[in-house]
């Protein structure tokens, strides 16, 4: 009789389980059309072309960036884009961030779009062309900037410029911010959020770079995705270092200050932070896995059930999907004695750590010192950030966005993720439950690996596809 009773109710479970999986399916979408009649996609690449020989490097070093480049760029854009400056008002923030501001005539919550115009050095890369050339050959824009961030900035800007000459007014104000420092995490994005702030706006959504329209970057998932950023991890910069009395290097001790800061390295190593799946992160298995195979599919549709097992899964999935699941660690610089033959009074080394959503940078800083477990090892915290609030996937600022990716990307299954970068974005996070990041570009591996390093260059195709993008976006706000 039990065993009757056991075989029933694990045929009910079974059948439960088989039934979920069937259910375990891509949502029906009704899809929407794509809005790029009236955009001009080689016009679109000779602009961002221009845009890209001007060098608009952005330094930490004072005195290094050239603000004449700056100027130039802020110059250029005026004369590519007459319609806009002739239509939306424009405000320069500090040192060159851009505010535009295109009325709508209601008082609806304005939507703000977020790009940068700085970009980051090339100095020590291998390019194949000159980074400054702005060489538009076989199909593709080469160059610094050509997606990070100026293709952004182009194809918005392209966006707004056809749909001035169609004589369209958005349906609630629309901000254009462009940062002029986001590359060193300078201030253009916290004074578009005073200027903003000061004028009591709250934006009903804000967009800025982020995920990207990828293939093959999640296990199991077939064909291309459109990951949006809901949320980013926290940045935290700290020093450990060691010290000693020195002397001479022959006569040194054992446990000096260079062994006591290696040992302290190689636990941090040795003891990464625990895995884990956040909230966000089963939101993204969710939707991607229903477009995964049965075998997969079958896994992905009991996520819930299976955080600490597919927490494991994705932290062997590969670097990227590893910085999903937790907190990761980077050591970036290491000092010890200036001289060959003298033994070091002071040992440093950098830790870059990007802080997983749930914790705080106290709490980091804790666990380090736990896994350190060594007084003699000072933690100096250098900066730190925790990680940003999470936004919202279920209302109709998201919808819109997903909405906005099918209309270019029919075949893309839209999912949410956490970056793993730090952008200006954040700093909206203050004023805004809904602030998105994604770029409207597919992008090969290849050029997903070209950001920030030798070769960075955008098809002309994605070009035209991200200012479909913005256009469909603005004109269904
Ligand atoms: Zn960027």
């Amino acid at each position: 009789m039990k065993r009757a009773l056991l075989a029933a109710a694990c045929g009910a479970a079974v059948s439960l389980a088989a039934r979920r999986v069937s259910r375990f399916r891509p949502p029906v979408t009704a899809p929407a059309p794509a809005d790029v009649e009236g955009l001009d996609a080689d016009g679109a690449a000779a602009r961002l072309a221009e845009l890209v020989r001007i060098p608009t490097i952005s330094s930490r070093e004072p005195g290094e960036a050239d603000p004449a480049a700056f100027a130039r760029f802020r110059e250029r854009l005026v004369e590519l884009y007459p319609a806009t400056h002739r239509a939306l008002d424009r405000e320069v923030l500090g040192d060159g961030a851009l505010l535009y501001r295109w009325r709508s005539g209601t008082d609806l919550a304005p939507m703000v779009l977020m790009a940068h115009y700085d970009v980051v050095p090339v100095a020590g890369q291998d390019w194949s062309r000159d980074p400054f050339s702005g060489l538009v050959e076989d199909g593709v824009v080469h160059g610094r900037g050509a997606i990070d961030d100026k293709g952004a900035l182009v194809a918005i800007l392209e966006a707004v410029e056809s749909l001035l000459a169609d004589g369209f007014t958005p349906a609630r104000d629309v901000y254009l911010s462009f940062g002029d420092d986001e590359e060193v995490a300078g201030m253009g994005a916290k004074l578009a959020v005073a200027a903003l702030t000061a004028r009591g706006i709250r934006p009903w959504a804000v967009l800025d770079e982020g995920g990207a329209v990828v293939s093959g970057v999640f296990p199991g998932v077939p064909g291309r995705t459109a990951v949006v950023g809901l949320a980013e991890k926290g940045l935290l910069d700290v020093e450990l270092v060691t010290t000693d009395p020195g002397g001479h290097a022959s006569a040194p001790v054992r446990g000096g200050a260079p062994a006591r800061l290696a040992r302290a390295i190689l636990r941090i190593d040795d003891n990464p932070f625990p895995a884990r799946l956040h909230d966000v992160v089963l939101g993204m298995v969710d939707a991607l896995g229903r477009h995964a195979p049965v075998g997969y599919r079958t896994l992905f549709a009991h996520a819930e059930y299976l955080r600490p097992a597919l927490a494991a899964i994705l932290s062997r999935a590969g670097r990227e999907a590893n910085a999903l699941v937790r907190t990761t660690v980077a050591i970036t610089r290491l000092e010890g004695s200036r001289a060959a033959n003298v033994l070091a009074t002071r040992a440093s080394a950098h830790a870059n750590i990007r802080i997983a959503l749930g914790e705080t940078v106290a709490s980091t800083v804790d666990r380090l010192r736990r896994v350190i477990d060594d007084p003699g090892v000072e933690l100096r915290v250098v900066s730190g950030n925790d990680p940003s609030p999470v936004s919202r996937a279920d209302n109709e600022a998201f919808a819109l966005v997903s909405a906005a990716i099918r209309s270019v990307y029919p075949d893309a299954a839209v999912a949410p993720y956490v970056m793993v970068q730090a952008s200006d974005a954040r700093h909206l996070s203050q004023v805004c439950d809904s602030v998105y990041r994604f770029m409207p570009f597919d992008l090969t591996k290849d050029e997903l690996a070209a950001l920030h390093a030798a070769d960075e260059r955008i098809s002309v195709s994605a070009l035209h596809r991200g200012a479909g993008f913005y256009r469909y976006l603005i004109r269904n706000l």
